[in-house]
């Protein structure tokens, strides 16, 4: 199965009820299965088999075993992610989880939305800032 997941670029972001009504009556007439999700928490959507690495936002300096521990300190099962500000290790300027650089494609959001099976319709969706 193929699958495409659109994210805020603001994590915290939910669209409004009728906004998400609006949204999902067009994205019906465009493809054949979507899937809305309001999670309750910031969470992490990873891009699964794909996931490479983790570079720092201001010197792009490979992190991954810095990322992994900050995943860790960062995330409570109640609240979720807090994305709270920290120290890069490479170059000691400040950053986020969501700052950071994600190799492939990844990132935190309370709001989603899935779209199954897009078939080509993938550059349309990179193209698309919602
Ligand atoms: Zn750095």
């Amino acid at each position: 199965m193929f699958l495409v997941k659109i994210i805020p670029k603001d994590p915290s972001f939910v669209p409004n009820k009728t906004q998400i009504l609006i949204l999902k009556k067009l994205l019906e007439k465009i493809y054949d299965e979507i899937k809305i999700t309001v999670f309750d928490n910031i969470i992490f959507h990873d891009c699964g088999q794909n996931f490479e690495k983790v570079f720092c936002n201001h010197c792009h300096i490979e992190i991954n075993d810095f990322w992994q521990e900050k995943m860790n300190q960062d995330y409570c099962d109640i609240a979720g992610f807090k994305l709270n500000n920290f120290i890069t290790p490479c170059c000691n300027k400040k950053s986020n989880l969501n700052l950071l650089k994600y190799e492939k494609d990844q990132g935190f959001s309370k709001f989603m939305i899935e779209i199954i099976e897009p078939d080509s319709l993938i550059s349309v969706c990179k193209q698309t800032k919602l």
